[in-house]
Protein backbone atom coordinates (compact mmCIF):
# COMPACT_ATOMS: atom_id res chain seq x y z
CA UNK A 1 0.00 0.00 0.00
CA UNK A 2 0.98 3.62 -0.79
CA UNK A 3 2.07 5.78 2.01
CA UNK A 4 -1.09 8.14 0.76
CA UNK A 5 -3.23 5.48 0.31
CA UNK A 6 -2.29 4.06 3.91
CA UNK A 7 -3.17 7.79 5.50
CA UNK A 8 -6.30 7.78 4.01
CA UNK A 9 -7.05 4.62 5.76
CA UNK A 10 -5.86 5.69 8.72
CA UNK A 11 -7.47 8.88 8.61
CA UNK A 12 -11.17 6.71 7.75
CA UNK A 13 -10.17 4.75 11.28
CA UNK A 14 -10.30 8.18 12.72
CA UNK A 15 -13.52 8.83 11.57
CA UNK A 16 -15.13 5.53 12.22
CA UNK A 17 -12.97 5.80 16.31
CA UNK A 18 -14.71 9.18 16.59
CA UNK A 19 -18.26 7.67 15.80
CA UNK A 20 -18.29 5.23 18.01
CA UNK A 21 -16.32 5.69 21.02
CA UNK A 22 -18.75 7.28 23.00
CA UNK A 23 -21.33 4.08 22.45
CA UNK A 24 -18.49 2.01 23.61
CA UNK A 25 -17.65 4.37 26.14
CA UNK A 26 -21.23 4.46 27.17
CA UNK A 27 -22.08 1.20 27.25
CA UNK A 28 -23.15 -1.17 29.95
CA UNK A 29 -22.59 -4.52 30.32
CA UNK A 30 -25.38 -5.69 28.34
CA UNK A 31 -24.60 -3.61 24.97
CA UNK A 32 -20.38 -3.15 24.90
CA UNK A 33 -20.14 -6.22 23.04
CA UNK A 34 -22.83 -4.87 20.23
CA UNK A 35 -21.11 -1.56 20.36
CA UNK A 36 -17.50 -3.76 19.90
CA UNK A 37 -19.04 -5.10 17.08
CA UNK A 38 -20.37 -2.12 15.32
CA UNK A 39 -17.19 -0.55 16.05
CA UNK A 40 -15.41 -3.57 14.11
CA UNK A 41 -17.92 -3.64 10.94
CA UNK A 42 -17.23 -0.76 10.38
CA UNK A 43 -13.68 -1.12 10.03
CA UNK A 44 -13.65 -4.42 8.32
CA UNK A 45 -15.46 -2.40 5.65
CA UNK A 46 -12.52 -0.33 4.64
CA UNK A 47 -10.51 -3.62 3.70
CA UNK A 48 -13.25 -5.69 2.61
CA UNK A 49 -13.65 -5.79 -1.05
CA UNK A 50 -17.07 -6.68 -2.29
CA UNK A 51 -17.38 -7.35 -5.86
CA UNK A 52 -16.47 -10.92 -6.00
CA UNK A 53 -18.87 -12.14 -8.40
CA UNK A 54 -16.33 -12.06 -11.26
CA UNK A 55 -13.37 -12.27 -9.68
CA UNK A 56 -10.66 -15.26 -10.12
CA UNK A 57 -10.14 -16.76 -7.05
CA UNK A 58 -7.45 -18.56 -7.32
CA UNK A 59 -4.59 -18.18 -4.60
CA UNK A 60 -1.17 -18.46 -5.20
CA UNK A 61 -1.16 -21.40 -2.72
CA UNK A 62 1.16 -19.29 -0.54
CA UNK A 63 0.47 -18.18 3.31
CA UNK A 64 1.21 -14.88 4.19
CA UNK A 65 0.20 -13.43 7.51
CA UNK A 66 -0.24 -9.67 6.53
CA UNK A 67 0.14 -6.89 8.99
CA UNK A 68 -1.71 -3.34 9.38
CA UNK A 69 0.31 -0.71 11.39
CA UNK A 70 2.65 -3.21 12.71
CA UNK A 71 -0.25 -5.80 14.27
CA UNK A 72 -0.85 -8.85 12.39
CA UNK A 73 -4.27 -8.56 10.47
CA UNK A 74 -6.97 -10.86 11.76
CA UNK A 75 -9.52 -12.03 9.97
CA UNK A 76 -13.41 -11.52 11.48
CA UNK A 77 -13.51 -14.88 11.67
CA UNK A 78 -10.45 -15.41 13.80
CA UNK A 79 -7.94 -16.46 11.43
CA UNK A 80 -4.87 -14.71 10.83
CA UNK A 81 -3.21 -16.37 8.02
CA UNK A 82 -4.36 -15.57 4.13
CA UNK A 83 -3.28 -16.33 0.54
CA UNK A 84 -2.98 -13.93 -2.20
CA UNK A 85 -4.96 -13.95 -5.45
CA UNK A 86 -3.02 -14.88 -8.59
CA UNK A 87 -4.64 -12.52 -10.69
CA UNK A 88 -4.64 -9.79 -7.88
CA UNK A 89 -2.04 -9.58 -5.68
CA UNK A 90 -3.25 -6.93 -3.44
CA UNK A 91 -6.49 -9.00 -2.35
CA UNK A 92 -6.42 -11.54 0.14
CA UNK A 93 -8.22 -14.38 1.00
CA UNK A 94 -8.80 -15.53 4.04
CA UNK A 95 -7.46 -19.40 4.91
CA UNK A 96 -10.34 -20.58 6.96
CA UNK A 97 -13.93 -18.24 5.88
CA UNK A 98 -12.73 -16.71 1.97
CA UNK A 99 -13.53 -13.40 3.02
CA UNK A 100 -11.57 -11.09 0.47
CA UNK A 101 -9.30 -8.08 1.96
CA UNK A 102 -7.63 -5.47 -0.47
CA UNK A 103 -4.45 -4.09 0.83
CA UNK A 104 -5.38 -0.76 -0.89
ZN1 LIG B 1 -11.78 -15.47 7.91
Amino acid sequence: MLKNELMNKVNQVKKIYNKHINSIINADSQTHDEALNNFANDIAKLFTTSDVSTRNLETTGKNVMPKVQGYGFICNCGCNVFQKLVDEPHVYKCNACEELYSSK
